[in-house]
């Protein structure tokens, strides 16, 4: 009991910090400042949505829904994404169960959780590995700042996204900088996936795949699109449009979901 209150302490301070670094965003031209702020729910009152939902989601569910994966998952891809709360949960309305191998971090740092990947890739095994960052990320923003005040914990995980603040030469507007250092950085994960994992693509067994999830409306698609950014180290719109894990894609839906903003 003590260690689930310890837990649910901890992922609050964490989504305080992640709630209030995208402030300057926030308020800097893109007019969602009602969207940032802090709880009123009392922790009662979420523990009780959250078995509330769950029954919710047990009592709809086909009984034969856990049959096919009681015994064993078999999912198709691995991902590993941001915690920011923005970020979709389950992923897109996509049947995430038995198929989603899920991770989180602040900031999508495989560096920080290479075990977990590593179990999605060589031992499920998936044959895509997904990297999502998404649009006004605290985590990005932080680590372009001075973090030093930060708990050893948080400065630990931040510290491994220096490589992609050095890439930013500081020219651009804040929220510029901010959007490309998001994207630099799902670049970054990709190439650092790329080296752990360079005999199984190129084998051809996996497929790297770098996207960012955009609230923000920062690639022109509309708040919640998803936007492929990298596949294998291709970054070039033109070029990655015609890889063929995209092939089953309409002709729109690839111009409209693949893109680049970061030089
Ligand atoms: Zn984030």
């Amino acid at each position: 009991m003590k260690k689930i209150v310890k837990k649910a302490f901890f992922a609050l301070a964490l989504s305080a910090f992640l709630a209030s670094a995208p402030m300057a965003f926030a308020s800097s031209g893109h007019g969602h400042d009602a969207a940032v702020g802090h709880t009123d729910k009392s922790p009662n009152e979420t523990m009780s949505a959250v078995i509330q939902g769950n029954n919710t989601f047990k009592g709809h569910v086909d009984p034969n829904h856990f049959d096919a994966f009681q015994d064993g998952q078999v999912p198709n891809l691995t991902v590993i994404t941001c915690s920011d709360s923005r970020v979709h949960t389950h992923l897109f309305g996509f049947e995430a169960d038995n198929n989603v191998f899920m991770i989180r971090n602040i900031g999508n740092q495989v560096a920080n959780s290479e075990g977990s990947v590593d179990y999605g890739v060589n031992h499920l095994p998936t044959k895509i590995l997904m990297i999502l960052g998404h649009s006004s990320c605290g985590a990005i923003k932080a680590a372009m700042g001075d973090y030093s005040g930060e708990t050893q914990g948080i400065k630990k995980e931040l510290d491994p996204l220096m490589p992609v603040i050095s890439q930013d030469d500081g020219n651009g507007s804040f929220k510029e900088r901010w959007a490309k250092n998001v994207e630099r950085n799902v670049d970054y994960q990709v190439d650092y996936s790329l080296k752990l994992y360079d005999a199984k693509v190129s084998h051809g067994d996996m497929v790297v795949v770098g996207a960012v999830y955009d609230f923000n409306n920062i690639y022109g698609q509309g708040r919640g699109s998803l936007i492929v950014t990298n596949i294998n180290g291709e970054k070039t719109p033109n070029i990655l449009m015609q890889h063929p894990v995209l092939k089953d894609l309409s002709k729109a839906d690839i111009v409209t979901h693949v893109s680049s903003i970061a030089p």
